[in-house]
């Protein structure tokens, strides 16, 4: 997957934003706090230290709340996002398992091809990207055969599509298979409700909806899906193994690796923040800022890919009018704007830019900056949009 930040390398007479002044409202990472900031600032404590180990309990109890979860087996694995998906799959997949994964972007597809990698026999059930996965179809794979595992992304950052998870849910439990989510994207910025709906194991990542910078991976696991892992024929790796985690992460806080505690001061900041603003008012925060931007959106002649009721609040996917020079696009926000925004990905790469208002950034505030520059932008290519209308249209959304 490429997905590099169009025009660092400022060059054309003007003067680039400063690296401290950026706006990141791409797929993440999102904007961090102060607060977030000076905890990563803070001395260093040892990894078996009480008092790191109190940030510690504080910070599972938090991810068990954000995650909708009692499961003991909550924990930040070492790692981005990616990693969490490599330990459930390291976990929850044997070689030989049926996996079926379903695939409607790019997160899905990684998901897939991780659990090939470990021998399992996937199937995939698609769906176009921009569109949701239908349930039918994947209730159709589930129970095809005897399958391990089935395993969906729940917001799809690669589209901006997000899954009402309940009917995928149902379908593993009706067949037996343990049921996985990718929770990247969704976590603290939709509900995630992991006991309501019966999800074995979810994976997150912090520099999303959480807004902590990237490196930990926020992993749960119920009792369904630990016994599986502590069942495996073929052993997972050493870092990844959930009986030597618990070893740390539980009561014997026995070393297994040292835990990066730097990273987990700041997430524990995060979800202080987090819980401060309270998780319901912070998903309304979301959705708010999404219908902002989206009701901005057609002054510039520019259209959300995705309906909004599929739509992910947090990741709203722009086609550009035709014509337009998505790198040039991208490379003017950046360099005279001071705004990252994600480029399109796979069958969209070219043709859309992906916009963020995650966590910290999502306020009113950066939808009105966003389209301001977007506008700008868009005209400097010679396709004005009526600024001052998509400005008006997003302050009364
Ligand atoms: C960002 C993301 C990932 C990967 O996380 P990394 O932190 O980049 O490793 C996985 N799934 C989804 C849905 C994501 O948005």
């Amino acid at each position: 997957m490429t997905e590099v930040p169009a025009g660092s390398a400022g060059s054309a007479g003007y003067a680039s934003a400063p690296a401290d002044e950026l706006l990141l409202l791409g797929p993440g990472p999102s904007p961090v706090s102060a607060r977030v900031r000076a905890a990563q600032a803070a001395p260093l404590l040892g990894h078996l230290d009480p008092e790191f180990l109190a940030v510690l309990e504080r910070v599972q109890a938090g991810l068990r709340s954000v995650f909708g979860t009692a499961n003991p087996f909550t924990l930040p694995i070492a790692g981005t996002g990616t990693a969490g998906m490599e330990c459930l799959v390291a976990n929850l997949v044997e070689p030989g398992d049926r996996v079926v994964v379903g695939v409607h972007g790019v997160f899905g597809q990684r998901f897939a091809e991780s659990a090939r990698r470990r021998g399992g026999a996937v199937v995939e059930v698609r769906a176009e990207f921009g569109a949701a996965l239908d349930p039918a179809a994947f209730a159709a794979a589930v129970a095809a055969a005897p399958t391990a595992l089935a395993a969906v992304v729940h917001a799809e950052t690669s589209t901006g599509v997000l899954l009402d998870l309940q009917p995928f849910a149902a379908v593993a439990h009706q067949h037996g298979a343990l049921f996985a989510v990718d929770c990247v994207t969704s976590l603290a910025g939709v509900p995630v409700e992991v006991d309501v709906l019966g999800v074995d194991a979810a994976f997150a990542g912090t520099q999303k909806c959480l807004s902590a910078p990237p490196g930990l991976a926020p992993v749960t696991f119920g009792p369904r899906a630990l016994a599986k892992a502590q069942s495996l024929r073929t052993p997972p790796p050493f870092y990844f193994d959930t009986g030597l985690l618990t070893g740390y992460f539980g009561p014997n806080r026995a070393y297994h690796h040292t835990a990066p505690v730097t990273m987990v001061a700041a997430l524990d900041a995060a979800l202080a923040e987090v819980f401060a603003e309270g998780l319901a008012p912070r998903q309304q925060r979301h959705r708010g800022v999404a219908a902002a931007l989206r009701a901005g959106l057609p002054a510039l002649g520019c259209a959300p890919l995705v309906a909004a009721e599929l739509a992910t609040p947090m990741l709203t996917t722009v086609c550009l009018p035709a014509g337009t020079d998505d790198r040039a696009l991208r490379s003017r926000l950046r360099r005279v704007h001071g705004i990252e925004v994600g480029a399109g990905l796979g069958p969209l790469a070219g043709r859309v830019v992906r916009i963020g208002l995650m966590g910290h950034g999502a306020r009113l505030a950066n939808v009105l900056r966003v389209l301001a520059a977007f506008g700008e932008a868009l005209a400097h290519q010679g396709r004005p949009g009526d600024v001052a209308a998509a400005l008006a249209a997003a302050a009364a959304a």
